[in-house]
């Protein structure tokens, strides 16, 4: 049999991921954390994320697109699964069979979905959207929302919530969010009937607004859940110690000394400036870590090594010492035997963030979970 021969592994912390849940939920006790873990829960895994969050008792989740809901419908049972994009209303009958929730982005959208659920009799779950300011999804003109009220007098609908979005929680102060806060105050009044659940925050918000007194019974939380904060503004409001989760690991496949002005890479871009060794690491672009991480010090052992040349599509070179040989461990983001390097970090040198670095994590490299500290 093949030994599996690339060391690059996406590895993920379950018990991490579980302690920031429970910290999170229990931040507010007034309030259910919805774990959103869309988009394959930022590319560490859906399946086995919500597996873990389930069997740990969360009943509360949120997907980007129907499909990802209907591949975790049968792991997460008896849960709420809010679908929060848009979708197809020719495809809202397969919400409905699976018990599935559905955003209601608009009165169009909600009547063309009445139509395709006419002859059934199990209901269509519904989380209406307003639009308070982020100018994405949702209705905001007043005589919308009335209608939306009017179509969700509908027998085939079960009004489960409404919802809105912030999206300045994470900046540098609160006055985005309270005109936000107050369109969706402005338009809930609008309802005849108060929903099940009323939902504002992301993990900027729910942890922001912790001590707030409100109306509102669930946050969506999404990037604090995978160990990292959604800002420094956050971060420093230290209402919130977040573990690590997800470290991005490889090991060493080759070394080589290199004299003075001996050059490397793709564009010949690096020159040694003296006598060194340079190491070679099988990570590349096409595992996603991007050409724009040139510069940045990854840890080979102990030692901090700025990558030197350009990044290719399946390795990349690192200045190193005498020290390193083939086979030493290689940290690029998150943890290991002991050294760090935060998220954060490496997303801020490549003038981006943790959610961009965590979703372009390609499928190629296998996504190894760790409960207990032992490898699952
Ligand atoms: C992605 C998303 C979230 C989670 O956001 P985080 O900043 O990762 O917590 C919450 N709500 C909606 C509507 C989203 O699209």
């Amino acid at each position: 049999m093949i030994i599996k021969d690339r060391p690059t592994q996406l590895r993920v912390d379950l018990d991490a991921l579980l302690n920031n849940y429970n910290k999170l939920n229990s931040l507010n006790i007034e309030k259910i954390g919805l774990a959103v873990v869309k988009a394959d829960s930022y590319g560490l895994g859906a399946k086995v994320i919500a597996r873990h969050l389930y069997e740990n008792g969360v009943r509360h989740f949120a997907t980007a697109t129907l499909e990802e809901a209907l591949e975790l419908k049968d792991i997460i049972k008896d849960s709420m699964i809010l679908v929060l994009g848009v979708i197809n209303p020719l495809n809202v009958k397969y919400a409905v069979e699976n018990n599935i929730s559905l955003t209601c982005p608009s009165k169009e959208w909600l009547e063309d979905a009445l139509l395709q659920i006419q002859g059934f009799d199990k209901k269509l779950k519904i989380h209406v959207k307003i639009d308070t300011g982020m100018g994405r999804i949702g209705a905001s003109e007043l005589e919308e929302l009335e209608e939306i009220n009017n179509l969700l007098a509908s027998e085939k609908i079960d009004f489960e919530g409404i919802f809105s979005h912030y999206s300045n929680a994470d900046g540098e102060n609160d006055n985005y969010d309270n005109y936000q806060t107050e369109n969706f105050e402005r338009s809930i009044k609008v309802f005849t009937h108060k929903p099940k659940y009323i939902h504002i925050e992301n993990s900027a918000g729910t942890v922001k607004y912790s001590d707030r007194e409100d109306q509102y019974n669930l946050s969506r939380i999404g990037i604090t859940l995978y160990g990292c904060y959604p800002s420094e503004n956050i971060e420093k409001l230290d209402k919130i110690k977040l573990e690590s989760v997800a470290s991005l690991v490889s090991k060493v496949t080759h070394v080589k000394k290199f004299s003075k002005g001996q050059r490397l890479g793709y564009g010949i871009s690096y020159e040694a400036e003296q006598d060194e060794y340079i190491a070679t690491i099988p990570v590349g672009y096409a595992d996603g870590i991007l050409r724009r991480a040139q510069g940045f010090k990854i840890k080979v052992g102990s030692e901090n090594c700025e990558i030197v040349g350009r990044v290719c599509m399946d390795q990349l070179m690192v200045r190193c010492s005498e020290n390193i040989k083939v086979g030493d461990d290689v940290l690029i983001f998150g943890e290991n035997n002991g050294q760090k390097i935060s998220v954060d970090d490496f997303a801020t040198y490549q003038d981006t963030i943790s959610y961009e670095i965590f979703c372009c994590i390609n499928k190629r490299v296998p996504r190894v979970y760790y409960k207990n500290k032992m490898e699952l």
